[in-house]
Formats: C-alpha cells, structure tokens, sequence
C-alpha cells in the first residue's frame, strides 16, 4: 500500500518541489469558487460548470472519475521535450509538495504507470498504477509526463491550503469573439471566482523557457477554441 507521505519523499528526493493541474479557465473558476482543486464527479455531482476534457470518456470507463490528477511537471514548461501550451487548459494551479502531507483523513495517493489515455481495457490495476513505494522510486523521474499522481479524497474536493492559491496563467496574445483581450478577461474572471470563494489567488503570467511553441501554437487555434479556454 502506497502512503502520501511516500510518494512525497520519493517526489522530493528527485527534485520535485510542486504538484499541478491545468484546466480551462470556466473549471478553474468552479475549482475558486469551491475554495479546492475538485474532482471531474464532484463538479457533475454538484452542478458546478466545467469544461469538456479529452478524457472524460475514459476517466468514466476507468473508474478514475473521482480522481484527482496532480502532475508533477508543469507540462507547458517540460525540460527536454517540445514545448507548447497544455492540452488542458491555460490555467495552471501549482501546489505545494507538501499538500502530499496535509491530505485529509480517508485520502489515497496512486501514481500511474501510464498516462490513462494509454490504458487497455482488459489490464489489471497493477498494470496501470505502481503497486508499493520500492517501484515508484525505481520509475518515477522528474520530467515524465505520463507517470502521474492522483489523489483520491472522500469528499471528492482537495481544498486550498489556508484558502490560498497559486496559479500560473497563459497569454495567449489573442482576442475572444467579444473583443476582449483573452488575458485580461481570464485573470479577471479568475480573480472574481477566488473573490466568491474567499481565497486569496496570486496569479502570474506564463513566461515562456527559449524555444517554446506556445504563441505559434495559440495564433492557429480558431475562435471559438479561445472562447472555450479563456472565455
Ligand atoms: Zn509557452
């Protein structure tokens, strides 16, 4: 059985000094608002607003609906591999290792052997998550994407430490289909949801590590695409 405290020494002992998750900016005002990062069943559970994910099928297929990802790179800002914005949306919380220490009573830590999009159908669990602490050392490194942790809590919502929150937020240097700057409306809508929430947000702009593809890539995306992530 695999303990957070663990996986938070094993993490440390790499290097690894946060844990992340990115989503569109309408989930990560529903995530301000609830005054935690929440899980894709609570916010369904709840009625809360957010956006379609890639994943979402198979989140449901493979019983992980109520889990909670929590990468421990910044996949934007990865080290060695190309660099562009991340699929899941341009808002990046950034957490604490140590919120691996303070987990609530009835939390679970796994860490995935393999991205979820690449899991078969008929693999047992032990072929999708490491099965103690001895092979997650042996595995884990401090710029693999795919070999993930996630948290479980009970009650489907990992609450901000001292209702604080940190994030990182892409500038796209696009327009919405409104006219508006995409930055300077999603910060604003971000401070306003953490305002609802009672959380104190620091919000940075993304600066970009030489040779990142992100504006190049953010020039291409059509209208409404802006609309979905920064609207
Ligand atoms: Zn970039």
């Amino acid at each position: 059985m695999l303990q957070a405290s663990d996986i938070y020494g094993i993490l440390k002992n790499i290097g690894v000094t946060h844990l992340h998750q990115a989503n569109s900016v309408i989930t990560s005002c529903t995530y301000l608002r609830q005054g935690g990062l929440v899980s894709r069943k609570f916010a369904e559970d709840h009625k809360l607003q957010q956006s379609a994910q890639p994943t979402d099928e198979l989140d449901k297929k493979y019983g992980i609906w109520h889990t909670i990802f929590v990468p421990h790179i910044d996949i934007h800002d990865r080290q060695g591999q190309t660099k562009a914005p991340n699929l899941f949306g341009p808002v990046l919380f950034v957490l604490d290792l140590e919120v691996l220490l303070r987990l609530p009573a009835g939390a679970n830590v796994r860490v995935t052997k393999r991205s979820p999009a690449y899991w078969f159908d008929t693999e047992p669990d032990s072929a999708r998550w490491f099965q103690n602490a001895e092979e997650v050392a042996q595995n884990l490194s401090p710029d693999e994407i795919h070999k993930m942790p996630a948290i479980q809590v009970p009650s489907g919502k990992l609450e901000f430490p001292n209702r604080r929150a940190r994030i990182i937020l892409d500038d796209p240097q696009r327009q919405l289909q409104s006219g508006e700057n995409a930055y300077t409306h999603a910060e604003a809508r971000l401070r306003e949801a953490a305002a609802q929430g009672k959380v104190e947000v620091s919000i940075e702009q993304r600066k970009c590590q030489m040779g990142c593809i992100c504006a190049s890539k953010y020039a291409t995306w059509s209208a409404p695409v802006v609309d979905f992530y920064f609207g």
